[in-house]
């Protein structure tokens, strides 16, 4: 029900962690019923990645159990089960690729079911109930043959039903976060030396307040540095700017 994005620092810190559980506890008045996180970092071969359902206080005391190391880039995500019951294992981000990919999603994926039986009898292992996690494992395939996380996402939305937005970020990519959305909102954060994203504009509003709207069917390919808007046809698009004037 809630999704945020940062991608920062050249160093590896525990910002990115730290923003994006802000941003979660920003978004809470949405409602949801579980949360999770996923971070990258230059030279690790996997996402690491922590997820409890309920409320966000559970996450934090996960977090605070198991400490995640520092890193580059972080997705997290409040969720309100449509596909699945509210578990720790269906709680986002999903990840594939043996971990090397994961992704996070609002909406549903109207054709889940269809999509997920081609990917069974390919022989993909599926860990959770949600229809998310027919998305997780195409990006990763669609990866794994194009090496571009922003064309591999790009493949996958074409072929999605339904509303979404989505986030994913790849082990072998720790400075981007690639982000698609159709029927769903998703709003750009820029910084200065790191960008954000979210599902609305409090997710990071305590960072900055220069944020670009995306429109229907588009993607960003956000890194700390650069942020890059195309259609699901791959034309680069000029996205709106605008200045968020509200008191958060
Ligand atoms: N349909 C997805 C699920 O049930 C995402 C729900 C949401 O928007 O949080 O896991």
């Amino acid at each position: 029900c809630g999704i945020v994005g940062y991608v920062g620092s050249s160093s590896v810190t525990s910002r990115p962690l730290e923003v994006v559980v802000a941003g979660l506890r920003r978004l809470e008045y949405r409602g949801y019923d579980s949360a999770g996180v996923a971070l990258v970092a230059p030279g690790t071969d996997h996402v690491i990645a922590a997820k409890k359902a309920g409320k966000l206080v559970n996450l934090i005391e996960e977090l605070e159990a198991r400490p995640l190391p520092d890193a580059t880039a972080a997705i997290g995500h409040t969720r309100w089960a449509t596909h699945g019951a509210p578990t720790d294992v269906n709680a986002h981000p999903h990840l594939a690729d043996g971990g090397k990919l994961a992704i996070i999603h609002n909406g549903i994926v109207e054709n889940y079911a269809l999509l997920k039986l081609e990917l069974v009898a390919e022989g993909v292992e599926f860990l959770s109930e949600t229809d998310t996690e027919v998305a997780a494992h195409l990006v990763a395939r669609a990866y794994d043959a194009c090496g571009d996380l922003t064309e591999a996402m790009r493949q996958v939305v074409l072929r999605l039903e339904g509303a979404f937005t989505l986030l994913a970020v790849h082990a072998d990519q720790p400075d981007l976060v690639v982000g698609a959305r159709h029927d769903s909102p998703l709003v750009v954060g820029l910084g200065e030396g790191e960008n954000f994203l979210g599902s609305d504009v409090a997710a990071f509003i305590a960072y900055t307040r220069e944020a670009l709207e995306l429109g229907q069917d588009e993607i960003v390919t956000l890194t700390s540095s650069s942020v890059t808007v195309t259609d699901f046809a791959g034309n680069v698009v000029e996205p709106k700017r605008f200045t968020v004037d509200w008191d958060a």
